[in-house]
C-alpha cells in the first residue's frame, strides 16, 4: 500500500478533476491495488472519501471510510435514488483550505459493485455517509462541490474563527437547480481557482469576509 498525491484544484495535474471517470471493465490485481493505495491515502490525508480522479485516475472508482463502518470501495457506483435536502458544510481532500455550504441530499441509495465485484445497494440518510456518497460518486462525474454553491459568500477559508456568523442557508429560490438535480459544469471555470502560491481565492468569499494571514 502507498500513499498517493493527491491532485489539487488550481495545480498542474487537476484536469483530471473535471474528466468523466470511465467504467471499471476489469476487476483485477491492479485495481485492487489501487483501491489499497485510495484507502491509505484517505486515511493519511485524513478524510473521509476519496474518488479516483482525486489520485490521478479517471476511473468510477470511489472508497469510503466514516467512523461508524470499515473503510470500503465502490466500484462503478451511481445515485439511483435521492430525496430531502439539508444545508451542510462540506470540504474537499482537492481543495485544502476552504469549506463550502450547501444543500445535499437527505435519503440517497446508491448502487455500484465491491472490490470482489459483487453487486452491492447501499442506502443512507441524514448522515455523514450520506453526504460522502453523493460527494464522492459527483467527483466520478467531474464535479467538485464548488459547482454546488449557490454563490461564493457559501465559500468559506476552512481556518474561519468561530465567533464569525455562519451565513444563512440561501432562500428557497436560487438553489433549486443545485439540489434537486446534479447541475453540469463540465467545459466551465470553476467557481474558485485554489492556487498554492496564493492562499485565497481571488473571488471567493471577498464580499462577505477577510481573508486572514496564517
Ligand atoms: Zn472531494
Amino acid at each position: 500500500m502507498a500513499v498517493r498525491p493527491i491532485r489539487i484544484l488550481g495545480e498542474p495535474g487537476d484536469d483530471v478533476l473535471r474528466l468523466p471517470g470511465q467504467e471499471v471493465e476489469c476487476i483485477d490485481g491492479s485495481l485492487q491495488q489501487l483501491i489499497d493505495d485510495m484507502i491509505e491515502t484517505m486515511r493519511d490525508a485524513p478524510g473521509v472519501g476519496l474518488a479516483a480522479p482525486q489520485v490521478g485516475i479517471p476511473l468510477r472508482l470511489i472508497v469510503i471510510g466514516v467512523p461508524e463502518l470499515p473503510a470500503f470501495a465502490l466500484v462503478n457506483p451511481e445515485v439511483v435514488r435521492k430525496s430531502g435536502r439539508r444545508w451542510l458544510d462540506e470540504g474537499c481532500l482537492s481543495i485544502p483550505g476552504y469549506r463550502g455550504d450547501l444543500f445535499r441530499s437527505v435519503k440517497v441509495t446508491v448502487k455500484g459493485l465491491d472490490r470482489q465485484g459483487r453487486p452491492v445497494r447501499i442506502r443512507a440518510a441524514d448522515d455523514l455517509l450520506a453526504q460522502a456518497l453523493e460527494h464522492e460518486i459527483d467527483h466520478t462525474n467531474g464535479l467538485l462541490y464548488v459547482d454546488l454553491l449557490s454563490g461564493p459568500e457559501h465559500l468559506h477559508r476552512s481556518d474561519r474563527d468561530d465567533d464569525e456568523a455562519e451565513i444563512e442557508a440561501p432562500d428557497e429560490r436560487a438553489p433549486e437547480s443545485a439540489a434537486a438535480g446534479v447541475p453540469r459544469r463540465r467545459g466551465r471555470a470553476p467557481l474558485i481557482y485554489v492556487a498554492r502560491s496564493r492562499r485565497q481565492a481571488p473571488n471567493a468569499g471577498a464580499r462577505t469576509r477577510t481573508p486572514r494571514p496564517r
